[in-house]
């Protein structure tokens, strides 16, 4: 009986000083992040190309096996990166959809950490003694040299898993056969409007341990999985608390994850979303970093069975209650009538070359008092009219240039007519739309309209004066000017 009791303490000490172990890790991984970020990428819309002289230098490196596990369906070249040389294999595999590139970010950041030598050594030993860690950075490179969803076949590779007619689903499914890993990290990105369950608060990462059948079944495999999701979400949450959900655990027979946990890898979906300002998605490249480095610490210290799959449940789901911006109680005045409105407006990406601008729409009207928007105004005793177009034809930009914006917007102008031959492209860097009007007449503005799928431009006006501008769904306070965004769209 005594003997028990001293193992049953030994044990729960064991526990604790493991616990302690990984919370201090974490916590030094988010201090000292910045010596080990690979600077080679800056923003999220990187190509193979750009990749390419940072594989070289994993090569150089004597620390990682490099193998070309073959060609993209262009040509190009996808690879596996291994370090370490533990019993347990770890196989993760990043940007699966184009243009879904948070975590290729964090790997190659990953590989700094995992080659340097300092005082987080003893987090190394452990990690590469125990684990053999395989990452393919970039399935889908011909996807990302278009920053799209889909590859070069304009096949969803994520709905391949069994048909394997995209040359990149048959090497990851390839790769997955001939190691027979343990666990599969499974890196995505998400909407960046997804909130967590019914908080206002956006999920930042969603995590899945994807579910074997229809009826969800927990067999084993999948348990593992949701026990490494417990674990990172408790690192995570010193960082992001609250910021985290889960993906929805609809069956899908088609997908890699559903399979992978199929075929015994017991397999973690990370969908990177949305943080508020991180439009480049870098500090939610940080948070894969550190979440992605403690699930495998945990994995490798075998932590995470001791974990609680009811915490797992306890997570929130994804949920939809978030715009990217919300104007309350507004007094719309549309034709001949006057009500009260929320307007819900979302901003979505589009690119011109290589350079992302927005669409800004109105998403919903009405009562949207369950919702929250990252820029959030309550504007009761304000009302709202549809953005004018100024009656004055200009020559070319140069004349554009030298508008007072400020004046126009306050006379409730959101857009200006410009003649058609001075005009490229689809937006430009001005507080205002630029509508082309060619010689034989003047097409005019569309009548600006408070509905769904409209162009959010309007002008909110409180005790008659102008007191907001929205132009392309970007907000303006016509009091301070203090928006610089000023990206408004090209009408031909
Ligand atoms: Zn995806």
């Amino acid at each position: 009986m005594k003997n028990l009791l001293t193992l049953i303490i030994i044990g729960f000490i064991m526990t604790v000083s493991v616990k302690a172990q990984e919370v201090r890790f974490s916590q030094d991984l988010y201090n000292t992040y910045e010596q080990y970020r690979e600077n080679g990428i800056q923003h999220k819309r990187f190509k193979r190309s750009d990749i390419e002289p940072l594989i070289e230098k994993v090569k150089r490196n004597k620390f990682f096996n490099v193998k070309t596990l073959g060609h993209s369906a262009e040509g190009r070249e996808i690879d596996l990166i291994t370090a370490g040389k533990g019993k347990t294999k770890v196989l993760l595999w990043s940007q699966m959809h184009g243009d879904e590139s948070t975590a290729t970010m964090a790997l190659f950041d990953i590989f700094n950490f995992l080659s340097a030598s300092d005082s987080l050594d003893p987090f190394r030993k452990e990690l590469l003694s125990r684990l053999t860690l395989c990452f393919i950075p970039m399935l889908n490179p011909d996807g990302a040299e278009r920053f799209q969803r889909r590859n070069a076949l304009d096949i969803d590779i994520n709905r391949d898993a069994v048909r394997l007619q995209s040359p990149e689903s048959v090497i990851l499914k390839g790769v997955r056969d001939s190691l027979k890993a343990d666990f599969g990290f499974n890196l995505h990105d998400q909407s960046t409007r997804h909130s967590a369950g019914k908080s206002f608060k956006v999920a930042s990462l969603s995590f899945l341990a994807p579910p074997v059948d229809y009826e969800r079944s927990v067999n084993p495999v999948r348990e593992r999985a949701m026990k490494v999701i417990v674990n990172m979400h408790d690192r995570l949450s010193a960082f992001i608390p609250g910021h985290m959900a889960k993906y929805p655990d609809d069956f899908e027979p088609r997908a890699f994850g559903d399979n992978m946990q199929r075929w015994g890898t017991s397999t973690i979906l990370i969908e990177s979303g949305g943080w508020h300002t991180d439009y480049e998605k870098q500090f939610l490249r940080k948070m894969n970093y550190i979440g992605i480095l403690s699930s495998i610490f945990s994995i490798a210290t075998g932590s995470y069975d001791g974990l609680s799959i009811e915490d797992y449940y306890k997570i929130p789901d994804n949920a939809d209650f978030i715009f990217d911006l919300l104007l309350r109680n507004l007094t719309l005045n549309v034709k001949d009538s006057t009500f009260k409105a929320d307007l819900g407006v979302n901003r979505f990406e589009a690119a011109a070359g290589n350079k992302p601008y927005f669409h800004g729409l109105i998403e919903d009207v009405g009562d949207l008092s369950t919702f929250f928007g990252f820029e959030d105004y309550d504007c009761s005793s304000m009302e709202a009219f549809p953005g004018k177009a100024d009656p004055t034809v200009y020559k070319d930009l140069d004349e554009v240039k030298s508008l007072n914006f400020l004046e126009l917007l306050k006379k409730g102008v959101t857009a200006i007519r410009v003649r058609k031959e001075a005009l490229k492209g689809r937006y430009s860097f001005f507080p205002l739309n630029l509508i082309g009007v060619d010689e034989n007449g003047n097409p005019g503005q569309p009548e600006g309209e408070f509905k769904p799928g409209a162009p959010a431009n309007l002008v909110i006006y409180q005790n008659g004066t102008a007191r907001f501008a929205v132009v392309n769904g970007f907000i303006y306070d016509l009091k301070t000017m203090s928006n610089n965004v000023y990206n408004g769209l090209i009408l031909q």
